[in-house]
């Protein structure tokens, strides 16, 4: 075990007597010690043995060599590169940065170089093309000296390409990096005190579910197919790092159709639109893929023939939800969007005996039971849906969390916060009385949350890419050894065929 669970005190190494001075006292209690200027230096104090050993910071000003790095900028190491070895990885990096960054701190994450001597003038292109943002010329040398305990690299730059050393401002730039090492001096404790051995279970089945799948797929095979801008109406599905990705490969995302030029290809995301959606696109010549969920498509159909028959459709749900929208407009005069027991105890119905419901394809399961037993209880006449509108991927997930939850101290769900499913994980984690957090991604998650938890779970919702719950286990790697295990509750094998524009 490492860190302050351990009982081995993790010590901060600062190079340059000021960048101890910036730091001494700011991070207190965790010690700060000189450790010279230079490879010679560092190699010598990496054998000292209030050094060695043991969990360490390296922390001190740097150079920038990439463009875009400003005077003051931080710099979190994600490697670190020398000539002759290997890089050394820094895994918890997008932890510590995502928490300077709630501090309001500018920071960047990316590759240190540690190099021989001073970087100037042309010498910093090749290592910038190499993906390198800074250079210093001690972190490598004294990470080594940890061992197998978590090391930490942050860096200030004073100078940058645009802005090199012993030039007019070199002394305000410095200043400003001092600052600004100093200001981050609480997150160097705070990951101190989120050090230490852990168990990791994860959640199986998470992340991406059928429909998420296919709906990716039809805007990855779109853009293939067809020439010219393919547009995406709204995000393709509730996750940030899909749409971005997508967007990298050149998708447009737009709000609505009217930003789409007449006769553009243009997808319609998982969660169904309702119908005036189609009746514009065919207005104004969209050539139209549709991704809505075959799940959702289900629910639309079922609303749409309860209303055929005269029937008020309770349609259980949030109202402001991109997929009720979808699902309230097959029939809106006869669609009554019911958000919790006490609006399914005052709901009034044209007729109470020609009522039915539907159900949002995400919601908790456990919640919109009650209020369909409300309606049930009012309504006795109430037709259900002949399969569970709840759809598979939902219900598996949520059984999947409740089981992590009742065997693990915290739990962090993947997901974005628009995610109607998974917002309902971190509640399903919560009534199992475990504290639960909804991230992004792992520069979301807050250090202070881990401080002494040795059991955490982990889950996806159902538009969460799988990469990112690998990468939240590498960086909980970082913090120190993970034992790593999978709870598998249900197998899924389910998959949707693609609409014929791209199959
Ligand atoms: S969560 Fe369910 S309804 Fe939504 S896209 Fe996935 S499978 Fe379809």
């Amino acid at each position: 075990m490492t860190g302050a669970r351990s009982g081995v005190p993790a010590v901060v190494c600062a190079p340059l007597a000021v960048e101890r001075a910036a730091l001494a006292r700011a991070v207190r209690p965790l010690p700060v010690l000189r450790t010279g200027k230079g490879p010679a230096r560092s190699l010598a104090s990496a054998e000292r043995p209030a050094v060695r050993d043991r969990p360490l910071v390296v922390a001190g000003l740097a150079g920038a060599v990439a463009d875009g790095l400003q005077p003051g900028d931080l710099v979190i190491g994600t490697e670190l590169r020398t000539g002759s070895s290997p890089p050394i990885p820094l895994p918890a990096a997008p932890l510590v940065a995502g928490a300077l960054r709630r501090a309001g701190l500018p920071v960047q994450l990316g590759p240190i170089a540690s190099t021989d001597r001073i970087v100037h003038g042309s010498a910093r292109a090749p290592l910038a093309a190499d993906g390198v943002l800074a250079v210093d010329m001690e972190s490598a040398q004294l990470a080594g000296a940890a061992g197998e305990h978590p090391v930490l690299v942050l860096r200030a730059v004073v100078d940058t390409p645009r802005h090199p050393l012993l030039r007019p401002g070199t002394a305000g730039r410095g200043l400003r990096a001092l600052a600004n090492l100093r200001a981050a001096a609480p997150v160097l404790t705070d990951w101190q005190q989120a050090l230490g051995a852990r168990r990791v279970v994860l959640a199986s089945p998470r992340s991406f579910c059928a429909g998420v799948a296919r709906a990716i797929e039809i805007v990855e095979r779109a853009l293939d197919r067809y020439p010219g801008p393919v547009y995406v109406r709204r995000q393709i599905v509730h996750n940030a790092h899909v749409v971005r990705e997508l967007e990298q490969r050149g998708a447009r995302f737009v709000m609505e159709l009217s930003e789409v030029p007449p006769n553009s290809w243009v997808v319609l995301a998982a969660h169904g639109v309702p119908p005036e959606v189609h009746a514009e696109a065919a207005e104004r010549n969209l050539q139209v893929i549709d991704a809505t969920c075959p799940l959702v498509t289900k629910v639309h159909n079922e609303v749409r023939r309860y209303a055929a028959r005269g029937d008020t459709v309770f349609l259980i749900g949030h109202a402001d939800h991109e997929e009720v929208v979808g699902s309230q407009g097959q029939a809106p005069d006869q669609v009554i969007v019911v958000g919790d027991v006490a609006e399914a105890e005052s709901v009034r119905p044209a007729d109470p005996d020609r009522v039915a419901y539907a159900m949002q394809t995400t919601l908790a399961v456990d919640e919109a039971e009650q209020i369909a037993d409300a309606l049930r209880a009012r309504f006795p006449r109430l037709t259900a849906p002949a399969r569970d509108d709840i759809c598979y991927a939902t219900t598996n997930r949520q059984r999947a969390i409740r089981t992590i939850a009742a065997e693990t101290d915290l739990v962090l769900v993947v997901g974005s916060a628009n995610s109607s499913n998974s917002l309902r994980l971190v509640e399903v984690a919560e009534r199992e009385g475990t504290p639960a957090y909804l991230v992004e991604d792992a520069g979301e998650v807050d250090l202070r949350w881990l401080a002494g938890v040795e059991r955490i779970g982990i889950s996806a919702g159902a538009s969460a890419p799988p990469h990112l719950v690998d990468e939240l286990v590498a960086a909980l790697a970082g913090l120190g050894p993970v034992d790593l295990h999978t709870r598998d509750v249900v197998d899924e094998h389910l998959q949707f065929s693609l609409p014929r524009e791209v199959s």
